[in-house]
């Protein structure tokens, strides 16, 4: 079946008029096309989906009207436009007059709905049409490569606000209770780029960048909660104009905040919006993990402006190029406007989560043939962002910082408003560089998985090795084989008391690396960057495990990264791995005991119950030291990130770690805060509520319910609804997984939800039953990229019964997540058993001994 629209009828600019009745859920609409056909049609082709066209006509130029009739594929996702006389090649407009519905999917043009601080219910219309949603909105040509001017009216109540992706031109009544909004011709765009949104929305006072007015909007009563994000935006879009040295394409940005929403964000030019919580944000109550993320997420949006809106892919192949980059922007903006932040440290955190993906047989290449457009979908993943984005900094840093930017530049001067290619972007770098990017680059981009390199001690030096790392490679047979990576190495070697620096390619199978004498250990990813796992020989790791103090935050969390991935899949003994988290016991960096804490739920999911009071005895004793050093109270002039790490490391002692007086001392200082809520620490805070929910019952839920109902930022609300799937108490675990499909949890939030309590070892096996019950009811009312991610929480059902349970339960219900995704989980899964039949036994041992 051919997947892409005939190119014999081509759009240039589309007037699209649209009047949504928002209480039923309906709306009117009519689209003029202007469109250039290069043969003689009696039929075009076009997109559209879930719409009803009631008329057609097409006008040439002049003025000549052919009246015709439209034919709906519903499969296909297509309309025929027929008429009775061929149309002869030249300019014509066509008229098409039809209806639609506002859905409660979350795609298209959809329903959100919010209850006021009365209790009442109200609506807004919004959209979200990426990847190819457009057509469920108005018929068009929903492929990125057919660029358009459009230009919008929405005719809207009155008391109602209407926005879309340009500043308005003008706004009429229309003499019955309603009014007609018109807004600018838009620059030409992709169709998924389009958007509406009508509701009652209140917003910031704009605040100008140049002469781009910026401001966020929410529900009435919110807005004031979009300070935090204005700040950032306002850094952001100055920041991005002078990075691309091009200024902003459009003539404004508005930022907003739809209650129901179910990606992060969208970005949208001119009209970005966001889920709630990666927008809206009160600075003082917030802790320093929830506001990362709204900068985090404003600031990519406003990197798509140029890099996906302005200059866009072709096809959905290139959808990680779009995504890469703007992950890779959102990072070097972020670093830019809270430099204290240490962004890039933290976002080893992002590179490790994609080499877990990455490492498995079912990985995929960051780009790869995409035919059908559904299966774009399924590429909203973390090889698209985290690996992808990874590769840029690892080529950035390769390059240098300057070289890149002008091959970004050169890239956005030669496509504007057009689209282009993973290759256009190497040509442009390639030329900027005058180094030959694609050679360097292909294997990277093309071939799924890395490499693992391996250091040894060899003569007066060291040998340096290669080959793909995989967590199942030797059950695979073969895998570890295949075309050497370009990995460019940065060396780091301890010789002789000091340090020597060596940069270089390792672009064969293996190679020496003379030094001036055998090191006592050496680096092979010094500062980070790169994108591949290092594995030491066992002599070396025992010396570098004493020197870890000295070694940088980054380099000592990828330390600590790959050999536990090295222990997971099977290289190395998981006693030693436990054994190597004791040099830890002081470590002051949050990303490290991000990856230690990480290592220490897994062990824990791994574990029988009968080694779990091991397992909690072992947190505790190495947890418990960082902890006891930063307290309770944060110091004056401290730091945010030390503000964040004494939160998380409460929180790991409290739960994981069980421990008791961390659990009466959070009991404590829960009360203190329900009196006053400036008693505790928005950093502490969380861990404080996720605390007093594990060892919480009745009461407690009641009241976090309540809270969770009740609160007025969207960081409160998502605390609350967290805890309510901490319980442990199986009667309250039940009643958090039957409000998953009650309509008391937002679809958009409901799946996460689930996920987490499919991985949490006291709530899984409810929650696993619950799934397989419910699983029609919830692929009827959650977004399917949601969906699609709950399942993520199977992989933590680590049994051989579990296992053979969860592979049933998807082959017998014949269950599609979109491209590798469910064999991504199932791999993953096996993974864990895997480990578990392997170590189990040791493991239990390890844990049964008082830690040292
Ligand atoms: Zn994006």
């Amino acid at each position: 079946m051919d997947y892409r629209l005939p190119t014999t009828v081509v759009p240039s600019r589309y007037d699209i008029r649209l009047t949504p009745d928002l209480d039923a859920a309906r709306y009117t609409g009519e689209a003029t096309v202007r469109v250039e056909i290069a043969e003689p049609v009696t039929e075009v082709v076009l997109n559209a989906a879930e719409l009803a066209i009631q008329s057609v006509a097409a006008r040439d130029a002049s003025g000549t009207v052919v009246q015709g009739s439209a034919a709906l594929d519903e499969a296909q996702e297509r309309a025929r436009l027929l008429f009775p006389s061929p149309l002869a090649p030249g300019a014509w407009q066509l008229v098409l007059g039809f209806t639609g519905t506002l859905n409660d999917k979350l795609h298209g043009f959809y329903r959100s709905t919010y209850k006021d601080p009365a209790g009442v219910m109200h609506t807004i219309a919004a959209t979200q049409f990426e990847a190819t949603d457009a057509r469920r909105a108005f018929p068009c040509w929903d492929e990125p490569a057919f660029k358009a001017v459009f230009s919008v009216t929405l005719v809207v109540p009155e008391r109602l606000v209407a926005i879309s992706n340009t500043a308005i031109v003008s706004e009429e009544p229309s003499g019955d209770g309603r009014k007609v909004v018109r807004f600018a011709d838009t620059i030409k765009m992709s169709t998924y780029l389009v958007a509406f949104v009508v509701g009652e929305l209140e917003a910031t006072p704009p605040v100008m960048v140049g002469r781009t007015p910026l401001r966020v909007w929410a529900v009435p009563g919110k807005s004031h909660l979009g300070r935090f994000a204005l700040d950032c935006a306002a850094f952001s879009l100055d920041f991005f104009e002078k990075y691309y040295g091009v200024p902003y394409p459009g003539d404004k940005v508005d930022l907003l905040a739809i209650p129901d929403f179910a990606a992060g964000a969208m970005e949208n030019l001119g009209a970005i919006t966001f889920r709630e919580t990666a927008l809206l944000a009160d600075e003082a109550s917030a802790s320093h993990a929830e506001l990362e993320r709204v900068a985090d997420v404003v600031a990519h949006e406003l990197a798509h402006m140029w890099f996906g809106d302005l200059v866009t892919m072709s096809w959905w192949n290139g959808i990680w190029l779009n995504e890469a980059f703007a992950t890779f922007m959102e990072m070097l903006a972020v670093d830019a406007w809270k430099k204290e932040w240490e962004r890039w440290t933290n976002f080893g955190v992002s590179r490790a989560a994609a080499m877990g993906v990455d490492g498995l047989l079912a990985s995929r290449p960051i780009e790869f043939p995409v035919r059908e457009p559904k299966e774009c979908e399924a590429m909203f993943d973390l090889l698209t962002y985290e690996k992808g984005a990874s590769v840029l900094r690892m080529l950035e840093q390769y390059l240098g910082s300057e070289v890149f930017r002008e091959g970004v530049r050169r890239y956005l001067r030669e496509h504007p408003y057009a689209n282009a290619e993973t290759t256009d972007l190497w040509r442009a770098l390639g030329a900027a560089s005058g180094q030959p990017i694609p050679e360097a680059m292909d294997g990277w981009i093309f071939r799924a998985g890395y490499p693992l390199v391996t250091v040894e001690p060899d003569g007066t030096g060291v040998k340096l090795s290669q080959r793909r790392f995989l967590y199942l490679g030797d059950d695979a047979g073969d895998g570890a084989a295949g075309e050497p990576w370009r990995i460019p190495i940065n060396l780091r070697a301890s010789v002789k008391g000091g340090w020597v620096d060596k940069r270089l390619l390792l672009d064969g199978p293996e190679t020496h690396v003379t030094l001036p004498a055998t090191p006592d250990w050496a680096l092979a990813n010094a500062g980070g960057h790169g994108f591949y796992r290092v594995a030491f020989a066992p002599s070396m790791l025992k010396k570098l495990a004493r020197s870890l103090g000295k070694v940088a935050p980054i380099e000592r969390f990828n330390v600590v990264s790959d050999a536990f991935a090295v222990t997971q899949a099977g290289h190395m003994a998981a006693a030693d791995y436990l054994d190597l988290t004791g040099k830890l016991r002081e470590e002051g960096d949050r990303n490290v005991w991000t990856v230690l804490a990480a290592s220490f739920t897994f062990v824990n999911r791994v574990i029988p119950e009968s080694a779990r009071g091991g397992l909690e005895a072992f947190v505790r004793h190495r947890v418990g030291l960082a902890a006891a050093r930063l307290g309770w109270e944060a110091e004056p002039g401290e730091s945010e990130l030390v503000r964040q790490l004494r939160g998380d490391l409460i929180r790991v002692l409290g739960t994981l770690g069980n421990d008791e007086e961390t659990q009466a001392q959070a009991r404590a200082l829960y009360a203190r805060y329900v009196e006053d809520e400036r008693a505790a620490d928005p950093n502490i805070l969380p861990a404080v509520i996720a605390i007093v929910a594990t060892v919480g019952g009745p009461a407690e839920y009641a009241e976090f319910f309540q809270r969770f109902r009740s609160a007025r930022t969207p960081q409160e609300e998502q605390r609350f609804l967290f805890a309510l799937g901490a319980f442990r108490d199986p009667a309250l675990i039940t009643q958090t997984l039957e409000r998953t499909i009650s309509g008391e949890v937002r679809s958009q939030d409901a799946p996460f939800l689930l996920r987490a309590m499919l991985s949490g070892v006291h709530s899984r096996a409810l929650a696993w039953d619950f799934v397989k019950q419910h699983w029609q009811t919830m692929a009827t009312q959650y977004p399917g990229s949601a969906y699609r991610r709950m399942y993520e929480g199977v992989t933590a059902l680590i049994s051989p019964e579990w296992e053979r349970d969860v592979n049933e339960f998807f082959t017998s219900r014949g269950i599609v997540l979109g491209g590798k995704t469910l064999d991504q989980y199932l791999e993953q899964l096996r993974v864990a058993v895997r480990f578990q039949q392997r170590e189990g036994a040791a493991l239990a041992a390890y844990l049964a001994r008082t830690p040292r």
